[in-house]
């Protein structure tokens, strides 16, 4: 079988690269392992640019071929209705006419939009605000949207927009399957949530396609379900920061749950020989400026993983992980200490699934 052909599409990166990968045994595009028949394994690796970032699908032991080329063409389709509802990169999203929608009439959105703005308030709410989509007019004013800035904002800028953020000032009516803002130059940025729930269509589309066993990685934030070809579970490793290469500071067995990471060290800038990261503090309008340098949340659904990374690692490394605790959520934290190097900080779930023998 030869894999519909994706077309790759050079643009300004949206959503970053992940921090986390799978470990061992990924084969390039589209190939199986060799000297088996297809009658036999069934296993096909499907990967592609998506959302300005990459994603990459394995699937083993799929039914037949037909299961596997009608999932290697809805991958791409799946992913690329999403990236044209929610990107703030292409003008005519449904997310940046909303943006565009300088107005507080209720504007008419798709189901998904409302599911994602739904999934983003659950997160806004527990975390106090901390994860906040309508913080975009800062992201971009640090350059970390779509517009290229060369110079950071001055403090009377950030403090012109501050009134614009407050993740209530976004009314959500899922009956009218609409949006309203409580003033009209609200902007929202799904940054912080879309690819985790990209993952979640592409996992609902393979399971109606009934595929067992599979791993989906939208830029790093990763979905499964099932074993890997070896029968065991999907093995995803929480990268090493700092280090010059893709080294594994921890593996995570992981089936059947989502896991997501968000850090401070592969999306970010250097401004005066400091780091300017792109997770904002939607209270200040500052870029996060602790000493947590990655976050990373397993849970069931990957919307909520993806969010929850992110809004923790805003909260920082006390506050975060004290809300991470107090939910019981399955966290692991990385902090820089005084000598340069991390410590790390595992919540008893995070430990439980770590530990676990196979
Ligand atoms: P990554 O893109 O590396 O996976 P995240 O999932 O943490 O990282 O998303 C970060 C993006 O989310 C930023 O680039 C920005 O667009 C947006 N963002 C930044 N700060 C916040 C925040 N406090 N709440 C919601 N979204 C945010
Ligand atoms: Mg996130």
């Amino acid at each position: 079988m030869s894999p519909r052909a994706v077309s790759r599409v050079f643009r300004p990166t949206l959503f970053g690269v992940g921090f986390v990968f799978l470990l061992a045994g990924a084969l390039p595009a589209c190939q199986r392992e060799p000297g088996k028949a297809i009658e036999e394994i069934q296993s096909v690796t499907i990967e592609g640019p998506t959302m300005g970032t990459r994603f990459t699908v394995k699937i083993e032991r799929a039914r037949d071929e037909a299961t596997i080329d009608a999932a290697s063409r809805r991958i791409p389709e799946v992913l690329g209705a999403i990236d044209s509802m929610m990107s703030t990169y292409k003008p005519d999203s449904e997310l940046s006419r909303f943006n565009q929608h300088q107005d507080t009439s209720s504007f008419p959105v798709s189901p998904e939009m409302i599911e994602v703005f739904q999934a983003a308030r659950v997160v806004s709410e527990a975390s106090g605000g901390a994860f906040d989509i309508t913080v975009g007019p800062i992201v971009n004013a640090w350059g970390f949207g779509p517009e290229q800035r060369s110079a950071p904002p001055a403090d009377s800028e950030i403090n012109a927009l501050l009134p614009r953020v407050g993740y209530l000032m976004v009314e959500i009516d899922a009956a009218s399957s609409s949006l309203r803002k409580a003033r009209p130059d609200i902007y929202c940025d799904l940054s912080g949530i879309a690819q985790g729930y990209a993952a979640d269509r592409v996992a609902k589309m393979l399971d109606e396609l009934g595929v067992a066993d599979y791993m989906i990685d939208v830029s790093g934030e990763f979905r499964t379900r099932g074993r890997n070809d070896r029968g065991d579970s999907w093995q995803i490793a929480v990268e090493r920061p700092d280090a010059p290469e893709r080294t594994a500071h921890l593996v995570v067995p992981l089936s059947d749950k989502s896991l997501a990471t968000s850090g401070d060290y592969r999306n970010y800038r250097e401004r005066d020989g400091k780091r300017v990261s792109h997770e904002i503090d939607p209270k200040t309008g500052q870029p996060i400026a602790h000493g947590l340098a990655s976050v990373t949340v397993v849970t069931d659904n990957c919307a909520l993983a993806d969010a929850y990374a992110t809004a923790l690692i805003v909260m920082g490394p006390e506050k975060g992980f004290a809300l991470a605790s107090e939910k019981g959520m399955a966290v692991f934290f990385l902090v820089r200490n005084a000598d340069g190097g991390f410590d790390e900080r595992r919540t008893p779930q995070f430990d439980a699934l770590v530990n676990v023998v196979q």
